[in-house]
């Protein structure tokens, strides 16, 4: 019936071939080295976050972000947790945070007893729109001696939490400058961004601290499994201690000095990340391959346009993204329903925290740029494998 439909079904069947079976939208990839992996774990014993199995993954997470400190904890929402926390995010807090997210990011701020502020992203770059930002904490922020104080809630405006979406690198520098400008903690959700580099540094490694998330539908998985990228050594011993119970090291009791959390990763799924990371390379290269493809065959479709690389930074091309030109959802879900229905699983972006329940009434600015996004975007079959089709 439209055109569009069919025109962005020809493309994807141009880029990835013919559906046989559905085309997930992204699936997880396992071989003999996983299994062999996983195995070895389970004839050590060390099937729990005791053992060597966890400190030989934050090493090779540590090598493959660079980031000086890794605590491997249960999943991505936890390590997010953290991140606030090693922010300094107390109850009553406000933390500025992009409107158009996974529920996870927002959900972290709640565990905080913390109040999310939500803020515009950038349709081209689905990140946070650095220039919008500022033009609006110049009218919200109060300085104070206690330091940045929403001058509409009085409460104070304690961190800034960037997200990396569908794998694009968010401007990092821009946002830097007005952390520090307005004396914010700035944290990262790069749950979606491992292999993603902003200016040659790895997302996740811009702030206090960065979340990185190996659920089953990321680049790599550990089953479900998260990270949390630190620099400074004593944030990541309070890291260490908040995320395994808060029990105090040497003795031989149990004494524990705050509520903590068990949050470590299991040896086992540390079992399976290790070896998940020696394929990590060869995966990118063949999700570039696939973005390439895409591009290829996208190239012609007129009134969609796929989600580019930026500039100044490097995406792992987790989920590749289009943006319809109209900001229709009818049509929007109209080209999901013929794509689907042709056996390509494609997806919208989450609905906008601001129009969820129980985020409807947290402080906001303008939100266009969310709602664009929300309105456009098509989430596309990713799987490293499709390269080879
Ligand atoms: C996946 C994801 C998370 C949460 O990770 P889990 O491991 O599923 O808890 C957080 N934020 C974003 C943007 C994500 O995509």
């Amino acid at each position: 019936m439209t055109e569009i439909s069919d025109d962005i079904l020809a493309a994807i069947e141009q880029a990835i071939g013919p559906a046989g079976a559905p085309v997930p939208l992204h699936e997880p990839e396992f071989g003999a080295a996983d299994r062999t992996a996983v195995q070895d774990c389970l004839t050590s014993g060390w099937v729990s976050s005791a053992g060597p199995y966890v400190e030989r993954f934050e090493e090779a997470l540590a090598e493959v972000t660079a980031a000086r400190h890794v605590v491997a904890v249960v999943n991505g929402t936890a390590a997010l947790h953290i991140c606030l926390r090693l922010a300094g995010v107390r109850p009553g807090d406000e933390v500025l945070m992009p409107s158009l997210t996974f529920v996870a990011s927002a959900n972290a701020v709640s565990y905080c007893d913390a109040v999310a502020h939500f803020v515009d992203s950038d349709p081209e770059r689905l990140a946070i729109d650095p220039d919008a930002l500022a033009a609006y904490l110049e009218t919200v922020c109060e300085d104070t001696p206690e330091g940045t104080v929403n001058r509409m809630t009085g409460r104070s405006i304690r961190a800034l939490l960037a997200v990396h979406v569908l794998g694009v690198p968010a401007d990092m520098a821009a946002l830097q400058e007005l952390a520090a400008h307005y004396r914010l903690a700035l944290v990262e959700d790069a749950a979606e961004s491992l292999g993603s580099y902003f200016a040659g540094r790895h997302t996740g490694t811009f702030g206090i601290a960065g979340a990185l998330s190996f659920n089953g539908n990321k680049v790599i998985t550990t089953g479900g499994g998260g990270a949390v990228l630190i620099d400074d050594s004593e944030i990541a011993a309070y890291a260490r201690h908040l995320t395994t119970t808060a029990r105090r090291e040497g003795g031989v009791g149990f004494v524990h000095d705050e509520v903590g959390f068990n949050y470590r990763l299991p040896g086992l799924n540390a079992a399976l990340g290790r070896a998940q990371l020696d394929s990590l390379g060869d995966q990118l290269a063949r999700k570039r391959k696939l973005a390439e493809r895409y591009r290829a065959a996208f190239g012609s479709v007129d009134g969609a346009t796929l989600v580019a690389e930026p500039a100044d930074g490097s995406s792992n091309h987790w989920l590749n993204g289009v943006m319809l030109d109209a900001a229709d959802p009818m049509l929007r879900d109209q080209v999901i329903e013929t794509t689907n229905a042709a056996g390509y699983l494609t997806r919208p972006a989450w609905t906008p925290m601001h129009l969820l329940p129980m985020y409807r009434d947290c402080p906001r600015m303008a939100l266009p740029g969310a709602e664009r996004i929300f309105a456009s975007l098509l989430c596309l079959p990713s799987s490293a494998r499709l390269a080879a089709a």
